[in-house]
């Protein structure tokens, strides 16, 4: 008998590889699923056995797998020249895409500043912010965040963040900061009461306070929870008010995700700083970066002796290939009017999510562009309800990856209304099927 190439390839990953976010031991009855290949919307195994990427692998891959555009691109790219330090020297994808990037962001962000993941980034930015401060003589040494915040995995990306599962752990590791609690819902109303507990924190501790840092509109790998735009408009004026640093991390949200181009978009605000990367090389390679303003930019321009550079680097920081990746992923922006035709995808994964409402163990649906959301009800933790979702949606032909009971979709912008069908009605079927036990 033929031996299955599936379970080849899975023992000999457990022999050697410790992977993101897992505890291994579920992999004795969990299969890992070892995938072969990809095109466009879908993942292939090595038994043929095809997966819809509802969720965009981790949020990354825009324009489906093994793009034609951007293949072409990565592959001329890496004939010409695959990587060179960025210090003291640079080279065209660099350049090419800091101006694409300066231009379609908010007006007030002119500066980039490459790294080379999204942690990294946050990290980035963070430092920055302190720094600006401390070079205008101000000591300025706590964050705020919001509750329920993601923002990585690295100590002080961390440490802003508010995901528990992923944070009590290193509690006692953490850098100091404040938190305020994040809108409960996507109402007016709520974001006018979120917005006094930041102007009361501000008003006590502006002055200690670098910066606020948020996920703008959808708070991602905590829940998929939604917020107003007013919030973040009024969390805008307030930042200024107090002489405190407004970080948008776009890391998830970016690159038309929400439905405008950035979150920020939809209020219409600037920030200080955005943190930008998964979308950013259309899910191809690692690239990260933050984006700041010419007053930042200025606070650090000066004679070397007088110590006030960024002095931080990472060694693969705006790798070449990868900003080919994204210019060509801007490309595609641009050449098919992506934005406008995802106005008509999010319409019709809003009517199907309705639908979703009638099954007993729903407790709410939301959408933000994009991104759709199922939050179910009625389960505890240690059931592991998310799980149960995750293997119906493998057995049948589409990656659902939910949070917790947070079952939620985030497909490549390249999925079609059929196909949409196929990855919600899975899912429905796979929550309707919770009911039955
Ligand atoms: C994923 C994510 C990060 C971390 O990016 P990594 O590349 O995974 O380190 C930071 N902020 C937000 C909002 C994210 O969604």
């Amino acid at each position: 008998m033929r031996e299955n190439q599936n379970s080849v390839m899975m023992q000999r990953d457990l022999d050697v590889i410790w992977h993101p976010c897992t505890q291994m031991k579920d992999h004795e009855t969990l299969p890992l699923i070892p995938i072969k290949s990809g095109k466009g919307i879908y993942l292939y195994d090595f038994e043929g056995k095809s997966y819809i990427d509802a969720i965009s692998s981790w949020w990354v891959n825009l324009f489906g797998h093994a793009n034609p555009h951007i293949n072409v691109r990565i592959k001329t790219q890496l004939d010409t020249l695959e990587h060179v330090l960025l210090a003291g020297f640079t080279h065209e994808p660099a350049v090419t895409l800091a101006h694409a990037l300066v231009d379609i962001t908010p007006d007030a962000l002119k500066k980039v500043f490459y790294v080379d993941n999204g942690s990294s980034a946050v990290e980035a930015a963070l430092k920055m912010s302190y720094h600006y401060h401390r070079n205008l003589g101000r000591e300025k040494s706590l964050f705020l965040s919001l509750t329920n915040s993601y923002h990585g995995e690295t100590i002080g990306a961390l440490s802003v963040g508010d995901v528990s599962l992923y944070k009590e752990t290193y509690a006692p590791l953490l850098i100091a900061n404040k938190q305020v609690p994040v809108p409960v819902d996507q109402s007016m109303k709520a974001a006018e009461e979120a917005i006094v507990h930041l102007e009361s924190m501000l008003r006590s501790k502006g002055e200690k306070i670098a910066a606020l840092i948020v996920e703008p509109l959808v708070q991602g790998a905590g829940g998929m929870h939604m917020y107003h735009p007013y919030y973040l408009k009024e969390a805008r004026r307030l930042t200024r008010q107090y002489d405190v640093h407004l970080i948008a991390d776009e890391i998830m949200t970016g690159f038309g995700r929400t439905g405008e181009m950035f979150a920020c978009d939809h209020a219409d605000i600037s920030p200080d700083f955005m943190t930008l990367s998964k979308g950013l090389t259309g899910g191809y390679l690692s690239l990260s970066v933050v984006m700041t303003t010419d007053k930042v930019y200025e606070a650090f321009y000066c004679d070397y002796n007088d110590y006030k550079a960024f002095l931080h680097s990472h060694s693969y920081t705006g790798n070449p290939l990868a900003c080919t990746a994204a210019l060509a992923t801007l490309e595609i922006f641009k050449e098919n009017d992506v934005i406008e035709k995802n106005r008509q995808k999010s319409a019709y994964i809003a009517k199907k999510l309705k639908r979703f409402m009638s099954l007993e163990n729903v407790k709410e649906v939301r959408q933000q562009g994009m991104i759709a959301a199922v939050e179910l009800k009625g389960y505890t933790p240690q059931e592991r309800i998310g799980l149960a979702v995750y293997q119906y949606g493998l057995a049948n032909g589409v990656l659902l990856r939910p949070l917790g009971h947070i079952i939620y979709f985030m497909p490549p912008y390249v999925i079609t209304e059929e196909e949409i069908d196929t990855m919600m009605d899975v899912a429905y079927d796979g929550i309707a099927s919770l009911l039955k036990h």
